[in-house]
């Protein structure tokens, strides 16, 4: 259960809460309630289940909104009511953030290096060349700066109060493609054949994708490969000054 399956959670949960004006205890598979620091201060959700309470399952087994099925090669993907989720960011968490405001947030690092979801690590410096002071970078220690781009040092929290504070985002689909739109920070995602928009985007970004119907794939994929190859550093730098 990744970060981005965190936020996404929040958007069901405020159409729980508004649906009824009742809280939401978010439970894994075995019914047990689940917490995650993403949902810090999110006054829709509780730790606890509540006498009166909706119960949302998701996480910890429970499945995901956007996964139909899976099997040991590939996941197939399926239609939800997707919109973008909330993050409550705390007054520290933002003054935690000031210094580092006004940047464009790339992130060109994707949670696993193997990952059917990379554009190549060359491609992201070629697109900051030149431009290195415009951007910022974020992520736990051991994180890999880009040449001459600014890292800071963050947890997942201080990351999106950082993104918050930004002028845009870039980078592939995952967690912070989900806080961007959370946060309503313009956003570039850059999209392999693995999943498509339709799935786990966001109308409001501007995603850029050259593949066919979503693989899913679970084993490295010269489909994926292709797709993100085929995306070039141009196009993404004309869609990031776009949203300047
Ligand atoms: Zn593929």
């Amino acid at each position: 259960m990744g970060l981005g399956d965190e936020i996404m959670a929040t958007a069901r949960a405020r159409r729980l809460h508004k649906s009824n004006g009742y809280p939401v205890c978010v439970v894994g598979r075995n019914g047990a309630p689940r917490w995650s620091p993403v949902w810090e201060n999110n006054p829709r959700i509780v730790k606890t289940r509540e006498r009166r309470c909706n119960v949302l399952a998701s996480g910890g087994g429970a499945g995901r909104p956007y996964i139909a099925a899976k099997t040991s090669r590939a996941w197939r993907w399926k239609h939800w009511e997707r919109e973008p989720g909330e993050i409550y960011l705390s007054d520290q968490e933002l003054q935690f953030a000031e210094p580092y405001a006004g940047f464009i947030l790339v992130e060109p690092h994707t949670k696993f290096a193997w990952s059917n979801k990379a554009w190549p690590i060359e491609r992201w410096a070629a697109l900051v060349r030149g431009d290195e002071s415009r951007y910022i970078q974020v992520g736990p220690l051991g994180t890999t700066a880009l040449p001459w781009v600014r890292l800071v040092e963050t947890t997942f929290r201080e990351a999106c109060a950082v993104l918050a504070r930004s002028l845009a985002f870039v980078g592939t689909e995952g967690a912070l493609h989900h806080a961007a739109a959370a946060l309503g920070v313009p956003a570039v995602v850059l999209w392999s054949e693995f999943i498509s928009p339709e799935f786990t985007g966001y109308d409001s970004q501007t995603n850029i994708r050259h593949a066919g119907p979503a693989c899913g794939a679970r084993i490295s994929c010269r489909g994926c490969a292709a797709s993100m190859l085929a995306i070039e550093v141009a196009e993404v730098a004309a869609a990031i000054k776009a949203k300047l």
